[in-house]
């Protein structure tokens, strides 16, 4: 018999999601190709065999009966970069401030900028590993990390390198996105800031990131200094993301098509059209239900219309000083019970289709043979208990890059 590292046996589920390298939809999407009974062998960080009654030595046997057996989860869209907290604006939701509101006393973005500008690396370091170790536990596995609380260049690329150190130290993998179209800096015209990104941002820091995204909305960046953002930041080899039609239909939909985004996040709000041409070009629809949870909204994005109209969908927790969870069971959980999404569709939308939104799904985001060995055991006896069995943590064995920590 031949040994491995590590072998999980007699899992109730082995949910692999196996099937096609490129991101699910519609029906696929609840296809996840669930072995019952099943064993998983690793080796050398990898997944070497999926199958049931596999047989072979290994000084690790986990054993995982009346358990389940899925990908690690991939958060692709998060602000895990930050200084400080917000947790005194809950008071001034109850009494039914607005946000705009909340920004005029003192809170909102730029109290978080304000802070962020004035840590030190080292400060930002801790306060983020901390948030990834939460994270972990929760069994997220590789994440996607934006800057966006400097709106400047100093404080964005402080913010990138605090990513890279994460990266390189902690076990989560993280994949960057610079974020400087966050906001509008005090004192500056959106043209202006525009301007200063384009010219001036960007090309000092395509070096540390992947993507490039901007806040597409109402009052902050316009379709066209949006477009011009991106396009720039092509240039310099980032792929293109968009917070997109969160608040109003400004067209963001449209223009993640037009440009070739890999993914639109949020579309609380998105036209018709812009999710058909989403739907056309292949742009995937991160949804982020976390974030009218936390501002008490009932609105959601409309994912059975989206999902129906032929867009990959997936979820991520938007983890951030306004919306600050890093659990994405709990996404699973609001997708299905606040957005009507199917368990299967949930699961795909927080594994596969995750990866597939930071350009990964070539390594993670499946239990497949030469997958790197990014696993969770849950104790649940089936995958519908993830959306059912809420407010606890299920994630009982995490095992990373072929390490069970
Ligand atoms: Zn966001």
């Amino acid at each position: 018999m031949k040994a491995v590292d590590i072998l999980i046996k007699n899992a109730n589920e082995i949910v692999t999601l196996n099937g096609p390298n490129r991101p699910r939809k519609m029906k696929e999407m609840n296809e996840l190709s669930i072995i019952e009974n099943g064993s998983v062998a690793i080796d050398n960080g990898a997944i070497v065999d999926v199958g049931k009654n596999l047989t072979y030595n290994s000084d690790k046997i986990i054993n995982a009966k009346g358990k389940i057996v899925l990908p690690g989860f991939v958060d692709p869209h998060t602000h895990v970069v930050f200084a400080g907290s917000r947790e005194f604006e809950l008071d001034m939701k109850l009494k039914g401030l607005s946000y705009m509101d909340i920004l005029k006393s003192g809170g909102g973005i730029f109290y978080t900028v304000e802070k962020t500008r004035n840590a030190t690396k080292d400060q930002l370091i801790q306060q983020a590993k901390n948030r990834l170790d939460k994270m972990l536990r929760y069994g997220t596995t590789t994440c996607e990390a934006k800057s966006g609380y400097g709106l400047d260049t100093k404080t964005e690329l402080k913010i990138l390198e605090v990513n890279k150190k994460l990266n390189e130290s902690h076990p989560i993998d993280i994949l960057s996105t610079f974020l400087g179209a966050h906001a509008i800096p005090k004192g500056k015209s959106a043209d202006e800031y525009t301007n200063e990104i384009i010219e001036e941002m960007i090309p000092k820091i395509s070096h540390l990131s992947k993507f490039c995204d901007v806040f597409c909305e109402e009052g902050i960046f316009t379709v066209d200094q949006s477009k011009k953002i991106l396009e720039a930041g092509k240039t310099h080899g980032l792929i293109p993301k968009i917070h997109a039609d969160e608040i109003v239909d400004t067209g963001g939909a449209s223009l993640a098509a037009d440009i070739g985004a890999i993914s639109a996040d949020h579309l609380l709000m998105s036209s018709d059209d812009g999710l058909r041409k989403m739907a056309e070009k292949g742009v995937i629809g991160v949804l982020l239900p976390g974030t009218p949870f936390s501002l008490m909204q009932e609105l959601y994005a409309p994912a059975r219309k989206i999902i129906d109209m032929g867009v990959a969908v997936a979820l991520a927790t938007d983890l951030n000083p306004n919306c600050w969870v890093e659990n994405m069971q709990f996404m699973i959980q609001l997708g299905c019970l606040k957005m009507k999404m199917t368990p299967s569709e949930a699961i795909t939308a927080a594994t596969f289709n995750a990866a597939c939104a930071i350009d990964l799904s070539d390594r993670i985001g499946s239990v497949e043979v030469g997958k790197q060995a990014d696993i969770l055991v849950l104790d649940c006896p089936n995958h519908k208990h993830i959306p059912y069995h809420f407010g606890v943590n299920l994630v009982e064995k995490i095992i990373k890059n072929g390490v069970v920590l």
